[in-house]
């Protein structure tokens, strides 16, 4: 399903299985191969720990999407490439190869059973405000970053 005008949505990387700048390398070449996907402008990649959950230290970024897929679409994208990446789901907030939010769609705010955006939790997690502040200075101010100030995170090289 595709939409004619060009969008710029935001997705949230997160992966702490196996080799996971590996992981989301491949997730966001394959993004960027995606139908519908016009251009990717990606993070620099993160290194956070779970917060909510247990295992490995996370590796994170962010990436801007133009796009001409509809949300819902790019939703099933996102979700079939955490399938590609061999995730399962044995439990709630369990470590997982890799994990992709939609965390903003352009300006749209969408309530439906299988999507909400903005992300509920965007504005709450350090491993999305960094990256995002670096694509876009103007979306994240310094207040939002100060209070996620306790949430251990460093840029990986
Ligand atoms: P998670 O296990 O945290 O990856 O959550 C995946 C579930 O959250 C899926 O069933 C999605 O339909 C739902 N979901 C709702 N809003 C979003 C969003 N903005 N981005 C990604 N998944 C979402």
């Amino acid at each position: 399903m595709t939409l004619r005008e060009e969008v710029t949505a935001y997705v949230g990387l997160g992966a702490n299985l196996g080799d996971p700048v590996a992981t989301l390398r491949l997730a966001l070449d394959r993004l960027a191969r995606a139908p519908g996907i016009l251009g990717l402008r990606v993070s620099g990649f993160y290194r956070s720990a779970p917060v909510d959950a247990g295992g490995p230290w996370y590796c994170n970024a962010v990436a801007e999407v133009r796009t001409t897929l509809t949300a819902p679409a790019l939703l099933d994208w996102l979700q079939f490439l955490e399938l590609a990446a061999g995730r399962e789901r044995p439990y709630r907030n369990a470590p997982r190869t890799l994990d992709l939010d939609l965390l903003l769609y352009g300006s749209a705010r969408i309530d439906s059973p299988a999507l909400t955006v903005p992300h509920p939790r965007w504005r709450e997690r350090a491993f999305v405000l960094r990256p995002l502040q670096e694509l876009d200075r103007a979306r994240v101010d310094d207040a939002a970053l100060a209070a996620v100030a306790d949430q251990a995170i460093e840029r990986l090289p």
